[in-house]
């Protein structure tokens, strides 16, 4: 079995690799306009299991290693003080009211991997239920929520671009199993004026599913709103969340990409 799952994950990193240097971003699609933000009724992503499970937490060569189970060096706390999230035994977890953790470094255009675990037994409901999430450029979040048999508005399920795009499935395992996002990122670019000239492109994988297909934001992820995009830095730090539950990160790394315009 360990072999499969070391060739399957080498399989599901070929491809991303081969996506996002190669093909450059996909014509995106856009913000289906038929549900309102956060509808209810909006219908909820099909259930899909992911199979093979993760356990190979290895990483790329040419990969920065952000956290590797073991300090947090590489992150520091919203005030940029020293990060006071909770390391274990190769894991951090989330000290509820300590706030958001973000790299010392910026970032741009990248391939991320990040593993992430949702307290058991699980409590509270919907949103409530495991919320964290991963912050590229600590403005476009990928939703993390406990999203095993757990509704809630489909644009805020987990591996949602927050208030923007549902997942095309729901590729969760339940509470406490170590789950991934493999997350192809492309920043959005403003010309001189500060006007987009490209939004930012995300394609996203839940536990080797493919669940954000090169979809275009409307501009950073928020709650009741989307507010437009304002100019920014070309690389800024990624950032995970404090959503006062006690969520756990492991094997966080990234891989830089290229300009490349398509
Ligand atoms: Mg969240």
């Amino acid at each position: 079995m360990r072999f499969h799952r070391t060739a399957a994950a080498r399989a599901l990193r070929s491809a991303l690799v081969i996506a996002a240097t190669l093909a450059g971003p996909p014509a995106g699609a856009q913000i289906d306009t038929r549900w309102p933000q956060h509808s209810m009724a909006r219908p909820q992503p099909p259930v899909v299991d992911p199979g093979r499970s993760v356990a190979d937490t290895s990483h790329p060569s040419d990969a920065i290693v952000l956290f590797d189970g073991r300090d947090l060096s590489k992150w520091r706390d919203a005030k940029g003080g020293p990060a006071q999230w909770a390391v274990r035994s190769g894991y951090v977890e989330v000290v509820p009211g300590t706030g958001m953790l973000g790299t010392t470094q910026g970032f741009g255009d990248v391939q991320l991997h990040v593993e992430w675990a949702t307290p058991t037994p699980p409590t509270g409901e919907g949103q409530e239920r495991g919320n964290s999430g991963v912050f590229l450029m600590g403005l476009y979040e990928i939703q993390v929520l406990d999203s095993y048999r757990n509704p809630t508005y489909a644009d805020g399920a987990a591996a949602a671009v927050y208030g923007q795009y549902p997942p095309l499935v729901n590729a969760s395992r339940p509470p406490g199993a170590w789950q991934a996002y493999d997350i192809v990122f492309h920043r959005p670019r403003f010309d001189a004026s500060g006007a987009v000239t490209r939004p930012a492109r995300v394609t996203v994988l839940h536990n080797g599913v493919l669940v954000q297909d090169g979809v275009e934001l409307s501009g950073p992820t928020a709650n009741q709103t989307r507010p437009p995009y304002t100019k920014h830095a070309d690389k800024l730090p990624l950032s995970l969340q404090d959503h006062g539950v006690r969520v756990r990160f492991r094997n966080i790394w990234v891989r830089e990409l290229g300009e490349r315009e398509p």
